[in-house]
């Protein structure tokens, strides 16, 4: 989607902090950190959120979901925490299906 900050950062007209990519996703670091660990990780195909999730595009999320356990055991966290905002009250600031990672500090629950 050409008006699509991911979309552009996957096409690298945006720059940024890869952490990993493959056929299916790209994962970048995030540029306003809010743990010491905290990295995005997106589908190269462009869906809006997890409500957009179908039958037929739903693939790609077990497989960000490997990409994730791979990436925190090849970087040694012991524990961490995976988010997807859904909406503009639960915080997506951006339409395109993204996975925060987040680890190296205490978290609370349930969240702010
Ligand atoms: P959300 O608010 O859940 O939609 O998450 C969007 C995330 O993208 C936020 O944590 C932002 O800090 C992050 N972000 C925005 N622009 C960039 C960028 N150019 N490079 C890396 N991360 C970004």
């Amino acid at each position: 989607m050409s008006d699509c900050l991911f979309c552009k950062i996957i096409h690298g007209e945006v720059p940024s902090a890869k952490v990993y990519e493959d056929d299916l996703c790209y994962a970048f670091d995030d540029i306003a950190p809010q743990s010491p660990v905290h990295f995005l990780v997106v589908p190269k195909e462009h869906i809006k959120s997890v409500s957009e999730i179908t039958p037929e595009n739903s693939g790609v999320v077990g497989h960000i979901f490997e990409v994730i356990a791979k990436l925190a055991k090849e970087k040694d966290l012991k524990s961490y925490r995976v988010v997807s905002n859904i909406g503009e009250q639960a915080g997506q600031s951006v339409l395109h299906l993204h996975f925060h990672v987040l680890s190296g500090r205490d978290m609370t629950w349930p969240p702010g």
